[in-house]
């Protein structure tokens, strides 16, 4: 979608920090850190929502996800992984373009945020 912020990041209009890529999934560090190592999971083709998502687009995101988390964790020594994802306005989502938030915690005694 020539609109669509996520596929300007996809096709190289606009820069991003690229923590993993294959053919059909792009993964970025999030603009707005809310903690260290603040990644974003897309499918490459231009789906909204969750609503939007087909299941085999589902399967090949979701295939990545361990792997790109482990490989956080081993950049990050981050201590848990919190999984977010907004769909619709109501709910919170300003990007329409499916992503899955992948947002690092660490222990607040490291004063790591
Ligand atoms: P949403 O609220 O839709 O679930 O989250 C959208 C996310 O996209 C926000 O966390 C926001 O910081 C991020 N974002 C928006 N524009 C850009 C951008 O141009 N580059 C990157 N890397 N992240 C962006
Ligand atoms: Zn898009």
């Amino acid at each position: 979608m020539s609109d669509c912020i996520f596929c300007k990041i996809i096709n190289g209009e606009i820069p991003s920090a690229k923590v993993f890529e294959n053919d059909d999934v792009l993964a970025f560090l999030d603009i707005s850190q809310v903690t260290k190592g603040h990644t974003l999971v897309i499918p490459k083709i231009h789906k909204e929502d969750v609503f939007d998502l087909d299941t085999e687009t589902a399967e090949k995101l979701f295939s990545v996800v361990p792997a790109i988390s482990r490989a956080l964790r081993s950049e990050f020594d981050l201590k848990g992984l919190n999984m977010i994802n907004n769909n619709g306005s109501f709910a919170g989502q300003e990007v329409f373009h499916y992503h899955l938030h992948l947002v690092p915690r660490y222990d607040e005694k490291d004063g790591i945020q």
